[in-house]
């Protein structure tokens, strides 16, 4: 049986980033930069108002002006700046003249006598000016290469008239989940059957780490239907191939020997983590596989722990790290000889100590706990008297 970290070390020799593509913008959201993006102009690109108000001489006294004209936003600069005694009215984000340019804000002047002109109360500062290259220079690195796409990543990239950023390819999973007790959520179990949860929630999961089922099967638990589904599974596009259910020694567990039997190697079939100890991971050619045992908590941890950190290594960024947070309560954490993988909340205290409250927990099929946690703490092996741990978000 290996440690998590053991098998931590072997996975990410096994996960090599997938190749990248050119896509449109609006649909690269969640995807990963595979190249690093340079500021192809200034940022601005040209000193504009950042105010409504009235654009004059930099010398400008408080006093009349007499208004010559209006600059509004997207038309060309003024080729100078107002003489002195006269004003542009200027509209928030037009351009700027050269030089000598100064403004005085709406809010800072009131209306004369003369429709012609306005009275400035303040004198022209240069303050509400927003100069160009103030956010970025031509060449300035804004984005790196592995960095995932966020909303805001997009909102950059268009302004720097980016529409096609190069991303690596979304890795597709296959899921196949094992079990003759289960029936579909929306199905009435008969006595002793369970709904599935497992494949919602895989699915789930996948969506979160933005990859995409390309396949998906239930199979009771004969061997010929599992075989059968396996090669199905095989012959798909998937990069990933995700068993649920018998990876561990049971009469019905036939992942491990039939992934054998199809070529794979076995890296791992079990795992010194609590929940989720019976855990297969194996590859063949490039493709990796796993067997997750199917209890639905142990299947969340080992998703978390492991299907996650591969997700990300293919996807071309680096997994989740783990975070150090403060314990909240320690009455709830029992010693174990295996390290656990404790279902918890993360929050901050008083906005800014990052503390963790672990959650009951029953056993490795409580779901009642799933739907809580949004983070796994570690408590090393043997338990712990320590209020700082190890934390792995799961949002
Ligand atoms: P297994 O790993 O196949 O031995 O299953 C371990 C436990 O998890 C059994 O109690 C199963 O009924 C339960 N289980 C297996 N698959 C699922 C699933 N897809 N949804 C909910 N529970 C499951
Ligand atoms: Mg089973």
């Amino acid at each position: 049986m290996i440690t998590v970290a053991e098998l931590w070390t072997r996975l990410d020799a096994l996960a090599a980033p997938l190749p990248s593509e050119r896509i449109a913008l609006a649909t690269a959201l969640g995807r990963i930069l595979d190249e690093a993006i340079l500021a192809p102009e200034d940022q601005p690109p040209f000193d504009r108002s950042a105010i409504d108000g009235y654009l004059v001489h930099a010398d400008q006294a408080p006093g009349l002006v007499t208004l010559v004209g209006t600059v509004t936003p997207g038309s060309p600069p003024p080729d100078a700046a107002p003489a002195l005694g006269t004003a542009l009215r200027i509209l928030t984000g037009s351009a700027l003249p050269p030089d000598s340019a100064a403004l005085v804000m709406q809010e800072d002047t009131r209306p004369a006598v003369h429709s012609g002109q306005r009275e400035l109360l303040q004198p022209a500062s240069a303050r509400h000016i927003r100069r160009r290259a103030s956010q970025a220079r031509t060449g300035d690195r804004l984005l790196s290469s592995g960095q995932r796409l966020t909303s805001g990543g997009l909102a950059l990239l268009a302004s720097l008239g980016v529409p096609q950023p190069l991303v690596h390819r979304r890795v597709r999973v296959a899921h196949l989940v094992t079990g003759g007790e289960l029936v579909a959520p929306d199905a009435i179990p008969l006595p002793g059957q369970i709904r599935d949860s497992n494949s919602t929630l895989i699915a789930a999961l996948l969506v979160e780490a933005g990859a995409e089922l390309c396949w998906h099967r239930r199979v009771a638990d004969a061997r010929s239907s599992t075989a059968e589904a396996l090669a199905e599974a095989l012959a798909s596009t998937a990069d990933i191939i995700l068993i649920s259910g018998g990876a561990s020694v049971g009469d019905h567990d036939h992942t491990g020997a039939l992934l054998a039997e199809f070529g794979f190697k076995i890296h791992c079939d079990k795992v010194a983590s609590r929940p989720g100890k019976p855990f297969i991971a194996a590859s063949l050619e490039g493709r990796l596989a796993f067997g997750l045992p199917g209890n639905p908590l142990a299947h969340f941890v080992c998703f978390h722990l492991f299907v996650k950190r591969v997700l990300a290594l293919l996807a071309g960024t680096a997994p989740t790290y783990l975070i150090r947070a403060t314990l909240d309560e320690d009455s709830l954490l029992e010693d174990n000889p295996r390290e656990t993988w404790w279902p918890a909340c993360l929050s901050h205290a008083n906005n800014t100590k990052l503390v963790i409250t672990p959650l009951p927990w029953r056993d490795s099929s409580d779901l009642t706990v799933l739907a809580l946690a949004d983070a796994l703490v570690r408590i090393p092996p043997g338990g712990t008297t320590q209020l700082q741990l190890d934390v792995l978000p799961c949002r």
